[in-house]
């Protein structure tokens, strides 16, 4: 039995195998008194599966974008790992009832050790995990005092993904490093506590990779992915830590549980909850379960394994953010200290696993069971994409789900589901198998939380105390790719074929050689990723702002020309390549004639510049939104965007730059950093040409009456009830009688609040169908609404109002949203554009590029960049 006071142990019993290499043999220090480098924890792995080859697998799964590896560890007996493919074959049959009946799988599970997944550091700066890591993989392969040890090894396979981000945790270890003078510094004033811009939790492009899960924006997560379902273990542990003035939080999670997992789900966290508390308690360790962390988003490493039939945990430690860490009661938590408490769930969970194993084993099995019964019976049994204009969105859908282990199934021919007639091409997704319950978190427009929950929440607000929802309640995919999805309440009989992981079909060029004129229908990502790539290989491109008809044709707005005349050389062969690369389509046009809109040399055709690009960087920009909008524009577009520090921005000449955007901004303010000068520098930028863009919170600056560069104003709560007199001035006031409730409330609501802040819900806004920033854009798109943020709808003789959200009975397309905020938000703009001089100021005020999730405001964004850039017209 060990106390905090008494000499500081890992474990109770000393006896390992000298064998097997300890952390110091290795790395010269005992674990816990340093925060170890990706290398060196690579290091450490190669020198455990050396010194027992039969027993550790390593396998890489996925290179972060500096080029760190990604690795798993695979720990088991020498039996066991004998036969692994074996094991993974079990999984997978496992996995599918429909080819593996009952009386099978109950001889698989007689004879299947289940995995355990340790997941460690998805947040870079939440460091005590990965040395954990390293340790239980010690303590399993060397451990002679701990009985559980054979049991684990010998019953089941353990897993470990030592460092989910090593991008974002060498960054930390970095500055932690650079920072530290003589001894470690607990005050948490001192500059090693204290992460500069932009911290360590992210990975390069500054993404949460704890919210990447379903989407795959990131190749951490898709290496992730992939490796799940080649295992699919029955339990998921994501290993973080919280501030360093709290204690230690295990399963189980807390409310609102999402309605589409199964009850046996959130029932075996309690085994695993309560197992932990043993080993605390034994320890004299403090803990807490379920107040916080709940696991609704799917999004999360904590839920998306959920959807398979694991059983998903985050587990979060008090952060020491260093090495030592002087909490609030004057107590110093040490690195070690919480090494310790991530070792000690880690192979707790791994016990708990060993201990029901034939249970787990059964319950995956009838959760694949129960989905495909429930997908044959519930009234929602078939989810279907018609071919659309944007055709490109939903077959990046389709790819998407299919490397999450969906089956998504694509029509050969015609057919018709509930009176709706269905083109070939058309994709069909039916609820009947296992990945049932995520093909309807995923797919269906809404997904409720608990109506007590909620209840709590109103209740909450109504006293000034902040909500519980921990993040967005809106995800549907076909909102935010802004497609049409219809929903059938039978399977529909026709042709199909199984769809595959592809999230984009090359294509060729209609009409061979042309003419005249190459034609690219505006309006979807490849056609922007072919404009894009053609600007930065020289090729001079127009477009039409209207739409148009050629040869019988009905072209819309925003189309792209791109003329045989003004393009020498090999065009053809460049719009071939183009269009393999990007799947745009291209239509080769051999007669100019237009019957209907703006002729090719009309004065709405504008000519397309390559813009330079240019974003704020570093404070006071939110990291997330200045690494997340680069990404957006630079992997997904292929075009570069160089990043400015925003301090820079000042004084330096930006007459090198046609567009410069603004991201969110976190905590700081634009107007401080730049500073007068700053902002006057910025002003004279845009009025001879430049085009100035904000991202959400980021349209404060300019609306600000002090910078006033865009001719709204933001605006404050809306204030429902007479607030009552004045009250004097003076040490005392008159009395009173208060003798309703409702003078009391006219007495202390609060006059000059922001709207109440909003977790994330889909919102529609109408567009505004004949301006260029709306050009090939979706006369209705969805909008993720966060935060406070309302804002005035500009006059029409200062700007336009190019996309408003609709009215308050329409507006909500998903996600739980407050009444007033419902109320206020109705009719106000999301898209806005102002020209200025010969330049262009443009807000979104929510962002369009958060999680870059929301591709169906890819059109809406990169019309504002290039075609922004196009109808600046600078002195050249
Ligand atoms: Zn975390």
């Amino acid at each position: 039995m060990t106390t905090a006071q008494d000499e500081f142990r890992f474990w109770t019993d000393d006896d390992y195998d000298p064998a097997i290499p300890s952390i110091e043999q290795v790395l010269g220090y005992a674990p816990g008194e340093r925060i170890t480098w990706h290398r060196d924890a690579i290091r450490y792995f190669e020198a455990l599966a050396e010194a027992a080859p039969d027993r550790v697998q390593i396998v890489e799964y996925a290179q972060s974008w500096q080029g760190r590896e990604l690795i798993y560890v695979a720990l088991s007996s020498a039996d066991n790992m004998d036969r692994i493919e074996d094991v993974k074959a079990g999984m997978q049959s496992l996995r599918d009832p429909r080819q593996t009946p009952p009386d099978e799988a109950e001889a698989i599970i007689g004879n299947q050790p289940p995995v355990t997944w340790l997941s460690y550091g998805v947040h870079g700066n939440e460091i005590s995990s990965t040395d954990a890591a390293m340790l239980t993989a010690y303590h399993l392969l060397a451990s002679r005092g701990d009985e559980r040890v054979a049991d684990i090894m010998d019953d089941t396979v353990v897993v470990i993904d030592p460092m989910q981000n090593p991008d974002g945790r060498d960054r930390f270890i970095h500055h932690f490093t650079s920072s530290l003078g003589l001894e470690p510094d607990s005050d948490r004033l001192s500059a090693e506590h204290d992460e500069p811009w932009p911290g360590g939790r992210t990975n390069h492009y500054l993404f949460d990779m704890n919210r990447d899960w379903f989407i795959m924006t990131q190749p951490e997560t898709r290496g992730r992915i992939a490796a799940l379902q080649e295992w699919y273990p029955v339990v998921f542990v994501d290993a973080h830590e919280m501030g360093g003035d709290s204690t230690y939080f295990f399963a189980p999670e807390a409310v609102p549980y999402n309605p589409h997992l199964a009850a046996d789900q959130t029932e075996s966290l309690q085994l695993f909850g309560r197992n932990h508390a043993r080993w605390f308690d034994e320890f004299g360790l403090d803990y807490f379960t379920r107040e916080i962390y709940d696991a609704f988003y799917p999004g999360y490493g904590a839920s998306w394994p959920s959807y398979y039939g694991g059983i998903a945990m985050t587990y979060e430690q008090a952060s020491s953010r260093g090495l030592v860490f002087r909490q609030y009661d004057g107590n110093d938590l040490t690195y070690a200290y919480t090494v310790r408490n991530q070792f000690l769930t880690s192979l707790s969970t791994a016990e708990t696993v060993a201990v029901n194993r034939e249970k787990f084993l059964t319950d995956f099995y009838d959760y694949q069971v129960t989905a495909i019964e429930e997908g044959e019976q519930e009234e929602n049994r078939a989810y279907l994409f018609p071919v659309q204009a944007d055709q490109a969105a939903v077959t990046r859908i389709s790819g998407l789900l299919t490397r999450q282990g969906v089956e998504v199934l694509r029509a050969t021919g015609a057919f018709d589901a509930c009176g709706i007639d269905y083109a070939a091409g058309s994709y069909l997704i039916r609820a009947d198998q296992p990945a049932k319950r995520f093909v309807r978190t995923l797919l269906e427009p809404q997904v409720s939380m608990e109506d007590d929950f909620l209840a709590e929440q109103e209740e909450r607000r109504a006293n000034n105390l902040p909500d519980q929802i921990y993040d967005v309640t809106a995800w549907s995919l076909p909102h935010m790719f802004n497609v049409d999805m219809n929903i059938c309440d039978r399977v529909p009989a026709g042709e199909f074929e199984a769809a595959g992981p592809e999230l984009f079909i090359p294509a060729e060029v209609q009409g061979g050689e042309a003419q005249v004129a190459y034609l690219v229908p505006w309006g979807s990502a490849p056609a922007a990723r072919l404009l894009a790539k053609g600007l930065l290989a020289g090729l001079d491109i127009k477009s039409n702002d209207l739409a148009f008809t050629n040869l019988g044709r009905d072209y819309p707005a925003g189309t792209l020309i791109i003329d045989v005349a003004d393009n020498p050389g090999d065009l053809y062969g460049t719009m071939s390549e183009l269009a393999r690369e990007t799947g745009a389509e291209v239509v080769a046009v051999n007669d100019s004639w237009v019957t209907d809109g703006p002729s090719f040399g009309s004065g709405n055709v504008v000519r397309f510049n390559a813009p330079r690009v240019a974003i704020a960087w570093d404070e006071p920009t939110a990291a997330y939104s200045a690494g997340n909008t680069r990404f957006v524009i630079e992997r997904q577009f292929d075009y570069p965007v160089t990043p400015i520090r925003t301090d820079r921005l000042g004084s330096a000449d930006l007459d090198r730059y046609q567009v410069l955007l603004l991201p969110l901004t976190a905590g700081g303010s634009y107007n401080s950093t730049l500073g007068e000068a700053g902002v006057e520098n910025l002003k004279n930028w845009v009025s001879d040409g430049g085009v100035l863009i904000a991202m959400g919170n980021a349209t404060r600056f300019l609306a600000d009456p002090e910078v006033d560069l865009l001719a709204v104003r933001r605006e404050r709560a809306v204030v429902e009830v007479e607030p009552g007199e004045e009250e004097e001035e003076g040490a005392t006031v008159a009395g009173t009688y208060l003798t309703e409730e409702e003078q009391f409330r006219q007495r202390t609501i609060a006059l000059e609040d922001s709207p109440y802040p909003v977790s994330g819900v889909m919102a529609r806004a109408d567009v505004h169908p004949e301006h260029w920033l709306a050009a090939g854009v979706a006369p209705v798109l969805n909008v993720l609404i966060r935060g406070s943020e309302i804002y005035t709808p500009i006059r029409i003789d200062d700007g336009v109002n190019v996309a408003r959200f609709q009215g308050s009975d329409e507006l909500l397309a998903s996600g739980y949203l407050w009444e007033e905020n419902r109320r206020q938000l109705a009719y106000k703009p999301f898209a806005l554009s102002q020209p200025r001089g010969a330049g262009q100021v443009i807000a979104f005020t929510q962002d369009p590029t958060v999680r870059a999730y929301l591709d169906g405001l890819n059109v809406i964004l990169v019309n504002a960049i290039f075609r922004g850039s196009a109808h600046a017209r600078p002195v050249r």
